[in-house]
């Protein structure tokens, strides 16, 4: 069920303390940690807590964890001392998502070409 955990997803492990990640920020609802294949000299992912399938889905049930990710992903960035970044949610196989938890690529630290690939 949406929300819930899910016994083969490697982001509730993540979430849940189960598998180690560098995390840089928790709160109540998310967590951010570094991607482990970084794509950028910064290169984290924020998620929610819960488990949602995909971003879009996320907003749909749980607007405010939505807004949550997104605010972290900012507070991240300032942080992270980023001026210019990107935040992606790869949704689908075919855009890239590999991993079926909703999370933000916060991505920054380089120039960054328009259109992505
Ligand atoms: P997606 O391709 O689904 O948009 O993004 C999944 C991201 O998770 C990829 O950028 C990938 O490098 C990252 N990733 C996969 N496995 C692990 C892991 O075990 N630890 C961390 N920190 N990142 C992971
Ligand atoms: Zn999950």
């Amino acid at each position: 069920m949406a929300g819930e955990p899910q016994e083969d997803c490697l982001f509730c492990k993540i979430a849940e303390g189960h598998v180690p990640a560098t995390v840089v920020r928790e709160t109540d609802t998310t967590v951010a940690f570094r991607d482990i294949n970084p794509q950028a000299p910064i290169h984290i992912l924020v998620i929610p807590k819960a488990h949602y399938r995909n971003a879009a889905e996320l907003a749909a049930a749980a607007p405010q964890l939505a807004a949550d990710v997104l605010r972290d992903a900012g507070e991240v960035a300032a942080e992270e001392k980023l001026e210019s970044y990107r935040i992606v949610f790869n949704t689908g196989a075919g855009a890239g998502q590999t991993v079926f938890h909703a999370h933000a690529h916060l991505l920054g630290g380089r120039g960054m070409q328009w259109p992505p690939g």
